[in-house]
């Protein structure tokens, strides 16, 4: 099935809505037991591959890449490809979570330091009671290390969710992508931070008024360098376009 894209500088982004990505895409090849690789791309994302051609070939190597940031739909729109809808990771990440629950699939979560990790295990376990966690691990270790790679692989589980922050986590993903024989991967960037309570995700109603990246801000002062990467972001679309 071809699927409508979105494409900005250089990064083909899938344009659809989440009932197709869920049910045309996800759903069927969980079932079927076959890889997918997913990247959700931001605007720094976007910049830093960009910046960095080997990052660039890194991403291009997802089967899908989700618009992630209301700066990607922003951006579509100024390039006359508008795209449907944001597809933000952590949304895509709970969704999945929840449906792992009901199917008896399972989950591995590899990242964050140890503490965050552990306390975001203990609030999964008590928002879904019967998910099946197949392991986790911390996001401190050399992407070459084995003993990660063979843990992942031995719990045999359906979902990798990777939150390493970019590029780290599709770097680990693309480097032992093929030796996996099943699973879908995703880059998850802060996510289990926020499941943990360590970092709030903006409240809805900032979410609606596209100003979940101030709200960052605000929280993170020290993130205010890359606020300017999503300024420059839509400097460099609205030049290309006028
Ligand atoms: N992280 C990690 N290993 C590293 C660097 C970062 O596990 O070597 C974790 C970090 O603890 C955090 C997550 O990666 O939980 C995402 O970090 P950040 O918020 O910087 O990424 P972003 O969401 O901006 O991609």
């Amino acid at each position: 099935m071809l699927y409508n894209h979105a494409e900005i500088m250089g990064i083909s982004f899938l344009n659809i809505d989440r009932e197709v990505l869920y049910n045309g895409i996800i759903y069927p090849k969980l079932r079927q037991q076959q890889k997918q690789f997913f990247v959700t791309a931001n605007p720094e994302i976007v910049m830093l591959a960009n910046e960095q051609p080997n990052y660039k070939a890194i991403v291009n190597q997802a089967d899908y890449i989700l618009p992630d940031g209301s700066g990607i739909v922003l951006a579509s729109k100024i390039m006359r490809q508008p795209i449907e809808e944001r597809i933000p990771g952590f949304e895509v990440m709970t969704h999945l979570i929840g449906y792992a629950e009901e199917e008896e699939l399972g989950c591995y979560f590899l990242g964050a330091d140890e503490l965050v990790l552990e306390e975001f295990i203990k609030r999964i376990k008590q928002l879904h009671p019967n998910l099946v966690i197949s392991g986790y691990h911390h996001g401190f270790f050399d992407l070459d290390d084995q003993q990660v790679v063979d843990d992942v692989k031995q719990s045999k589980a359906d979902m990798v969710f990777v939150a390493l922050g970019s590029p780290r986590q599709e770097q680990w993903i693309v480097k032992h992508y093929e030796s996996f024989n099943k699973g879908l991967f995703m880059g998850v960037g802060g996510s289990f931070d926020v499941i943990a309570g360590k970092v709030k995700r903006a409240p809805k109603g900032w979410i609606k008024l596209n100003l979940e990246w101030l709200y960052r801000l605000l929280q993170q002062p020290f993130r205010w360098k890359r606020i300017l990467k999503v300024f420059h972001f839509m400097f460099r679309v609205a030049i290309k376009r006028y």
